[in-house]
């Protein structure tokens, strides 16, 4: 886990959000997240470090500008058919040289350091909206807790200001880390993913141990948390894994979980992973049709309800 105090990388500052975490909020993704979801639509947070994204559609041709190859000191442009293709990402140092030339868009920075003074100066501007809706601060990513000291930094400085903070992580984290967090956190949020450990690694790239012991560290200590389950068909919505996942919140979670929110799988961000030159592991699963699957969803938040697990489907659901 890297981090630094007063600088972060920062993927999108997102005002006015309503879904992650209770009122108005202002929300800072975060770059970089210890996890590799097979289904995550979000690759442009998977990396910490900045990096740039490829459109070559809106290419005005080499011809007429090549502004990128000329930038480039590595010579990592790869073009075709007289316009921009890809980066080569071996010889890519990460310089940002060709998107700042690019005229047209073309090529898209994802991520840009920030100062924790530039991201409260933009949290202060809208303090009269938490205030009137209970809002506050939510960190992102990505996992907020990649860049954890950066997040420490930022949630200080709002719990000085009276502003309401929640954090987003999967908790893949060291305890140590949890520990400097936790006394500025009002909210967590988190994930489930998979309550069998082999099947956790085979989806998300690293076993769950970890994951489920700082759950239950969380409750422990009493701290707020809403639980979500992006439940996606054929890996995580067996019965048996449900029902692992019900006695899972119900012995070890009931002193912290404030909503369970029951997420459904939507096969979103595919033009990022083409534009960051990853491939989409999940390219060929036909997402269930959305109004089959919400009402599967729907029914899932009701079984979760009958064990008395506060469960809601989607995220908009007031809190309980
Ligand atoms: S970020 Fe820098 S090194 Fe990478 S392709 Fe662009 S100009 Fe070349
Ligand atoms: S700088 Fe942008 S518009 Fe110009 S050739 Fe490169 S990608 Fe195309």
């Amino acid at each position: 886990m890297a981090g630094n105090t007063n600088i972060g990388t920062i993927i999108n500052i997102q005002k006015f959000t309503v879904h992650d975490g209770p009122g108005i909020r202002t929300e800072i993704f975060l770059k970089g997240c210890p996890l590799r979801c097979l289904w995550c639509s979000n690759p442009e947070s998977i990396r910490p470090e900045p990096e740039i994204g490829v459109y070559p559609k809106s290419c005005i041709g080499l011809d007429k500008c090549s502004w990128c190859v000329r930038a480039c000191p590595t010579q990592a442009i790869e073009t075709e058919n007289n316009k921009i293709k890809s980066i080569n990402r071996e010889k890519c140092i990460s310089c940002l040289a060709c998107a700042k030339a690019c005229p047209n868009d073309s090529l898209k920075i994802f991520g840009r350091k920030m100062s924790a003074e530039e991201v409260m100066k933009i949290i202060y501007e809208d303090r009269h909206f938490y205030n009137k809706s209970k809002g506050g601060v939510t960190i992102s990513g990505g996992d907020a807790l990649v860049q954890w000291q950066f997040t420490l930094e930022i949630i200080k400085r709002c719990r000085r200001g009276g502003i309401h903070t929640c954090v987003e992580s999967e908790l893949y984290c060291n305890r140590q880390i949890l520990d400097e967090i936790i006394p500025y956190t009002d909210l967590f949020i988190s994930d489930l993913k998979h309550m069998n450990s082999v099947l956790h690694k085979k989806f998300t790239g690293v076993p769950n141990e970890k994951i489920l012991e700082n759950l239950r560290y969380l409750a422990e200590r009493g701290v707020a948390l809403v639980l979500r389950i992006p439940v996606v068909p054929g890996h995580n919505d067996s019965p048996e894994n449900i029902q692992a996942s019900i006695d899972f919140i119900r012995k070890d979670l009931h002193n912290s979980l404030r909503q369970l929110q029951l997420l459904p799988y939507r096969s979103l961000g595919l033009e990022k992973y083409d534009a960051l030159g990853l491939s989409y592991p999940m390219r060929d699963v036909e997402p269930p049709r959305r109004e089959e699957y919400e009402a599967r969803i729907k029914n899932l938040s009701e079984h979760f309800r009958q064990y008395g697990i506060p469960a809601a489907a989607g995220t908009t659901v007031p809190f309980l």
